[in-house]
């Protein structure tokens, strides 16, 4: 089984308001099918982000995408901005929200990672 080479987090002060960190780390071999978005894909994905806020009310600022093809899917991940002072629990309801609004405007939505990160950091 390969290891992995480098393994780096930078998490002194951003992360101090956070009671737990998951951090995922998956084999290459699953995604051989991953291939580059399409600007359609990509074109999809920042409409529907660019209307999160309009039609959620939910102004979490969304940054740092990417977006990938999967097979027939997209697979989607990106930075959302959350008060410092929520709670994991709000944090966490948060950002099943913006998934499931981007479900619902992109219908060949397949894997959405969302990293939820505290205002400031
Ligand atoms: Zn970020």
């Amino acid at each position: 089984m390969p290891r992995p080479r480098l393994l780096r987090t930078s998490c002194a002060r951003p992360c101090r308001r956070f009671d737990q960190i998951v951090t995922h780390i998956e084999p290459t071999g699953e995604h051989v099918a991953w291939r580059q978005a399409t600007e359609a894909d990509e074109a999809e994905v920042r409409r529907a982000l660019a209307t999160l806020l309009e039609e959620t009310g939910i102004d979490c600022r969304p940054h740092a995408i990417t977006i990938r093809r999967d097979g027939d899917e997209l697979a989607l991940t990106f930075h959302c901005i959350a008060d410092p002072d929520a709670s994991i629990t709000d944090a966490h309801d948060l950002s099943v929200q913006v998934e499931s609004f981007l479900r619902k405007e992109i219908p060949g939505l397949g894997r959405v990672i969302i990293h939820m990160e505290p205002d400031g950091a």
